[in-house]
């Protein structure tokens, strides 16, 4: 992800991007216009959750760890068993080769995902920038056969109509996604799945990030009592998204002979408190505009149906014997 173009301002339009941009512009419109009351979230007691299975979907090593691990941490301690899915490679983030990169991400990436609780994590490899070359309905089939086969109730991912969104790696994961989630639920579609056991399972609840100015949200999810395993997580970005900047500073001080408090007297001190003081604003200054510490905020779909529909209380109801 481009951390720092959280803070950027709204992209350009999409005429000036070209047909695929500003059909993305009129969906992201469309969706602001109905997306509900915005909801304050807060912690649950107990576990209410339990028994449920979320799959957090990101394309880079620290998306999810910006847009979303708060959630992501409140869901696991609620009950949810969290699995995560990243769609990239990482090849052109790391400062090193293409190769170490590649495997630099990976390794940040699965200490990342324990950090957090994950249970398991899948990593894709399509390749890091370039995703809207590749192959879209092989990346749509591996997302319906890991939905299905973790009968999946919530995904966490990136707005799939995007506004503001520059790159092609978040938008083509999100909608993806999208699809995928209500697709799984089609015995029609890969029905050899159900030949190996695979069931048909849709997936229900969708929390899409606020990635970018102007993308819609309606809830706010308080993380305050998760802020300590959200800087858990972003530390572990090391190839990207700043984890290790508190101990690189840190360094670059002693070499000068001097020494910054803040930053304490280990590295690992000094990465969290450089998070927890220069790259959380965003949360920080959003949740105080709601009386809150920290807050991440989510377009929220619930597509979750009564066990009996409007049709089948009348038919119970109003059936006579012939
Ligand atoms: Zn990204």
């Amino acid at each position: 992800m481009d951390r720092h173009s959280i803070f950027k301002k709204p992209a350009l339009d999409g005429a000036a991007f070209g047909w695929a941009a500003g059909m993305r512009g009129v969906a992201a419109a469309a969706a602001q216009a109905d997306i509900g009351e915005v909801v304050v979230v807060k912690d649950q007691p107990g576990r209410p959750h339990r028994g449920k299975v979320f799959a957090a979907v990101h394309a880079h090593l620290d998306d999810i760890p910006y847009y979303a691990s708060g959630l992501c941490a409140k869901l696991i301690s609620e009950g949810y068993t969290g699995y995560i899915i990243r769609t990239s490679n990482d090849e052109k983030c790391g400062g090193h080769s293409t190769a170490e990169n590649i495997l630099s991400n990976e390794q940040d990436h699965f200490r990342m995902a324990a950090a957090l609780g994950f249970k398991d994590v899948f990593d894709f490899y399509y390749q890091n920038h370039d995703m809207d070359g590749i192959s879209y309905i092989d990346l749509r089939g591996r997302l319906i056969l890991i939905f299905r086969m973790l009968k999946v109730d919530t995904i966490i991912s990136f707005n799939p109509w995007g506004h503001g969104e520059e790159n092609p790696d978040h938008w083509v994961t999100g909608r993806a996604v999208e699809e995928a989630c209500w697709m799984a639920s089609m015995p029609n579609d890969f029905h050899e799945h159900m030949e190996a056991g695979i069931q048909p399972h849709a997936v229900n609840e969708r929390y899409y990030f606020y990635a970018r100015p102007g993308q819609p949200f309606n809830r706010v999810v308080d993380i305050s009592s998760h802020i300590e395993k959200k800087i858990d997580a972003i530390v572990e970005c090391k190839s990207q998204g700043d984890g290790n900047r508190g101990s690189l500073v840190r360094a670059q001080l002693a070499r000068q002979g001097k020494r910054l408090p803040l930053l304490g007297n280990d590295d690992r001190t000094a990465d969290r408190a450089y998070v927890r003081q220069f790259l959380l604003d965003d949360h920080r200054e959003y949740g105080k505009q709601r009386n809150l510490e920290f807050a991440e905020r989510f377009y929220y779909i619930d597509q979750r149906r009564p066990a009996k529909s409007k049709a089948d209380e009348y038919i119970e109801k109003n059936a006579v014997r012939l």
